[in-house]
């Protein structure tokens, strides 16, 4: 039996939407977070993928701790965080790390690279008494391949891929058991991104790590994921194992994503329908009635416009869920 090591329930984030003098009139919410559902199973990897905006950092923030969300739950090992406060929070604080999207702007330009993996032993000196730290951020360091001598180097003095690496290691120096990558790979050079996701990967068996890892699309977590999240405003509209996802995707939401990644052989490519979703994204202000994806979708009839779809189980494979009236394998 797995066992679930965080355990997400109706989860919702609405930013209020002000106006007037001193921004006094709330005149309507910004719903970043609508209403999210999964688990993270021990040791495993679960993509979530949507296109910006719809509400995939905003996930990560409540997951670490850095906003608190509007409703829901998040179990951690069986224990709803969003309740804890001083220092039973901060024990489980020690154990969700996150690694930031963007390597150039989340590291202090001012801090040296010991410093900033450091950093954490100041909120937990007890992982690494005063007189061990160095010793334990050259460590961190080689781990994630780069040298240790580079300690008292600035984040200036590293590429792209270096400095994500510099964030990875700042993320395991507490030796958390789950990392939230919030799109880690997505501000690097294509050649880069997958030696950080081969870095990643090697450090999972390494460490027993859980990952919940982040993209805007379904090409770059494909390789990492066993399991796959696909998010459009602020709600997942399917999940499931890596096979269902992108073997048999049921939802016109994923059915669409899926369609826009290259295909490298020509003879697969001939025989994909492209789908193209028209229209832009609706605004998190105003989601539509009914289903949120409607207005963007092939398939929507009257029934979409009134019923706000179910996440029901689809397909022979557990787990493999849909938000759709319509959800089937395309043939
Ligand atoms: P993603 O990471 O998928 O691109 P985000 O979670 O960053 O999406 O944002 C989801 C929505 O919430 C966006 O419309 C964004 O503008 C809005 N949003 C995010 N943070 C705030 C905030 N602090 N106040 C108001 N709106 C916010
Ligand atoms: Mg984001």
């Amino acid at each position: 039996m797995v066992e679930p090591i965080l355990e997400v329930t109706g989860l919702v984030k609405h930013y209020p939407l002000t106006q007037g003098i001193l921004f006094r009139r709330q005149i309507g919410a910004v719903k970043a977070v609508d209403g999210v559902d999964f688990t993270l199973n021990s040791g495993e990897t679960l993509g979530i993928v949507g296109e910006s905006g719809c509400g995939k950092s905003t996930v990560a923030k409540m997951l670490v701790n850095l906003e608190q969300p509007t409703s829901g739950t998040i179990k951690y090992r069986g224990q709803d965080i969003t309740e804890l406060s001083g220092r039973a929070l901060k024990a489980v604080r020690r154990n969700i790390q996150m690694v930031f999207q963007d390597p150039y702007t989340s590291l202090n330009p001012r801090m040296t690279v010991g410093d900033i993996i450091g950093e954490p032993f100041d909120i937990h000196p007890e992982v690494a008494p005063k007189g061990d730290r160095r010793r334990k951020v050259q460590e961190l360091l080689d781990v994630v391949g780069l040298n240790p001598e580079y300690i008292n180097r600035y984040p200036h003095q590293f590429s792209g891929g270096q400095r994500q690496r510099i964030g990875i290691a700042r993320g395991l120096a507490l030796r958390p058991e789950v990392i939230v990558a919030d799109e880690p790979v997505s501000a690097l050079d294509v050649s880069v991104q997958a030696q950080v996701i081969n870095l990643m990967e090697r450090l999972q068996n390494e460490f027993d790590l859980s990952y919940v890892f982040i993209a805007h699309d379904l090409s770059i977590v494909r390789h990492i994921s066993d399991r796959v999240g696909v998010m459009y405003l602020g709600r997942i509209v399917e999940i499931g194992g890596d096979t269902e996802i992108y073997d048999r995707p049921t939802h016109p939401y994923t059915q669409a994503l899926l369609s826009a990644v290259p295909v490298p052989d020509p003879e697969a490519r001939e025989h994909r329908r492209r789908l193209i979703l028209s229209g832009d994204v609706p605004s998190p202000t105003s989601i539509p009635s009914g289903c949120r994806f409607r207005t963007r979708c092939w398939k929507a009839q009257e029934r979409c416009e009134r019923e706000d779809p179910a996440h029901l189980p689809v397909g022979p494979a557990a787990g493999h869920l849909s938000a759709c009236h319509f959800a089937e394998v395309a043939a």
